[in-house]
């Protein structure tokens, strides 16, 4: 009976991890846009003499776009109105990426059970047999 026992604790940790993976793919499928990259805000001298900005009151904030996408990665100044839509899109990128390695974790998870499952269930049928043959 404790075999069984083990069985069903299985089956029910696999159900519960399925949820999981369920619900975290649902939730990377929902970041349909995104952008892989770093938003930074600079202020900035220029090289005019006697300019206020000498004196501390430097211009800006200027919003850089640093992105690494394979091949395309690079530097680009942003126009204000596009700071929030790209803020936006990292954050969705940096979400993905912290989904994807939950997802991972449950996914091994779900093998590990799976094997632990296979054993249980093996020895199940072990005893089952031996008492066909009693
Ligand atoms: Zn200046």
């Amino acid at each position: 009976m404790a075999r069984e026992d083990e069985v069903d604790r299985i089956r029910e940790q696999a159900q519960e991890l399925l949820a999981a993976q369920r619900a975290t793919v649902r939730s990377l499928l929902r970041l349909r846009a995104q952008l892989g990259g770093s938003l930074v805000m600079r202020y900035a001298e220029c090289g005019k003499e006697g300019c206020a900005c000498r004196s501390g009151e430097r211009h800006g904030p200027y919003f850089i776009l640093s992105t690494r996408s394979g091949g395309r990665g690079g530097l680009s100044y942003l126009p204000h109105s596009q700071v929030s839509r790209a803020r936006t899109l990292v954050e969705h990128h940096r979400e993905f990426q912290e989904g994807f390695r939950r997802l991972k974790q449950i996914n091994e998870g779900l093998l590990a059970l799976l094997r632990q499952y296979r054993s249980a269930a093996a020895r199940q049928g072990e005893r089952s047999l031996e008492a066909v043959a009693r």
